[in-house]
């Protein structure tokens, strides 16, 4: 019997299992399909910067919390699997074609995270590629970005390293479940009996939820993006409009991101996203028009029907815990998630408080 059953290989169910496996626990990953295929890996991989001496609000801490981590994590995933993550501190560009920034800058200003107002007509100088027609833009320099797929390939690799045991193509079905706890999760493929269970199952976690007594339900959010290639980069910082952005690889590649779409468990492109996705990136950069459409897809985000993501034990089965919806920033989030159910697990008091992002809470 594992001493931890993982259910869902997301960014949010790999991570944890790597971070319980380096202390020493004996971890099994359950996935219904394959390991880091699905919201993990279809995400743009960009990262607000954060700081938790003046993080207020939980949200807050959970992204500074995890922005504290990255870059140790980045380090040590390459020293054990020789994989670079491609997570490097970019710079981002908040821009508007109105004056509506002010609350964002103000947030960002309250956390003493590093801001700065760029005239409208200086833009060019920093990135000579973007539009000339802002009304307003601010750099944020300690935003982040990584490479998804890389990043989810490499935590893997180290929860292999560390002994982890994947059953993939394997759904979670029910649970077995005995005097307020739960005994074994039952799959396609039998019974996987465990000692302590983490449900990390992203936009598909309201079924197990559900039947382990949690109020919270947790609605897919389509995200569509669209991939350029370009001989050269044309641009160093992400760009970020509102719930838009564009994210310039080191290769020439920028994602365009995102639309937000709440129709079921449906993974398509649609002309009006796709469209609607290149008529943003143009509008910023129009140079981005020459560019090469190499691929589009979408993924679905785990929003819950509350403002925060579920992290905590489950009131009706108290060997259970939960890590899930956090909607658009799971990747972001998830080295600080992991940290914080391993303290859990463990019994470890936890680095910030838990007590607004448990599950009990509706
Ligand atoms: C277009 C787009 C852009 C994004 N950009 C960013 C970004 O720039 N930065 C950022 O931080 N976040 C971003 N996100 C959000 C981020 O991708 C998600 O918040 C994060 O991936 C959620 O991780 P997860 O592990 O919870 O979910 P997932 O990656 O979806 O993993 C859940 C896993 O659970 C498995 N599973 C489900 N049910 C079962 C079951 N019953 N049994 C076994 N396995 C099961 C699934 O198959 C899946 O593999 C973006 C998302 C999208 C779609």
């Amino acid at each position: 019997m594992s001493d931890v059953v993982v259910v869902g290989g997301g960014s949010i169910g790999l991570s944890i299992a790597w971070e319980i496996a380096r202390r020493g626990a004996d971890v099994t990953l359950v996935e219904q399909g394959r390991v880091g295929r699905e919201a993990s890996w279809a995400g743009a991989g960009f990262f607000p910067p954060g700081n938790l001496s003046n993080a207020a609000s939980p949200h807050a801490q959970l992204r500074a919390f995890s922005h504290s981590l990255w870059a140790d994590w980045t380090a040590r995933l390459f020293e054990q699997t020789g994989i670079d993550n491609g997570y490097r501190v970019c710079g981002g560009l908040i821009v508007s074609f109105d004056a509506s920034l002010a609350d964002e800058i103000q947030q960002w200003r309250d956390e003493d995270v590093s801001v700065e107002r760029v005239a409208p007509d200086a833009v060019r100088n920093l990135e000579p590629a973007v539009t000339a027609d802002l009304c307003d833009a601010y750099v944020l320099p300690t935003l982040a970005q990584a490479r998804n797929p890389r990043h989810l390939k490499a935590v893997r690799a180290a929860c292999a390293a560390a002994g982890v045991k994947f059953l993939e193509g394997c759904p979670v079905t029910a649970w077995e479940r005995s005097d307020g706890a739960i005994l074994a999760a039952q799959t396609g493929h039998g019974r996987v009996p465990g000692k302590q269970f983490v449900i990390a199952a992203g936009a598909w976690s309201s079924m197990l939820l559900a039947v382990a007594g949690c109020p919270v339900t947790i609605e897919p959010v389509r995200g569509q993006i669209a991939l350029l290639q370009l001989p050269r980069p044309l641009f160093r910082r992400v760009i970020e409009m509102g719930p838009r952005y564009l994210v310039p690889r080191p290769d020439g590649r920028v994602l365009i991101g995102s639309t937000e779409e709440r129709v079921g468990f449906v993974k398509q492109n649609t002309v009006a996203g796709v469209n609607g996705l290149l008529e943003f990136a143009t509008s910023l950069v129009p140079e981005l028009a020459e560019a090469e459409v190499e691929r589009c897809w979408s993924g679905l985000r785990p929003c819950p029907t509350r403002e925060l993501p579920l992290i905590g034990r489950l009131p009706e089965a108290q060997n259970a815990v939960v890590a899930t919806g956090h909607f658009r920033s799971g990747l972001q989030m998830s080295p600080g998630t992991a940290v914080l159910v391993s303290e859990l697990l463990t019994g470890e008091k936890t680095s910030i408080d838990l007590l607004p992002f448990a599950p009990a809470r509706s």
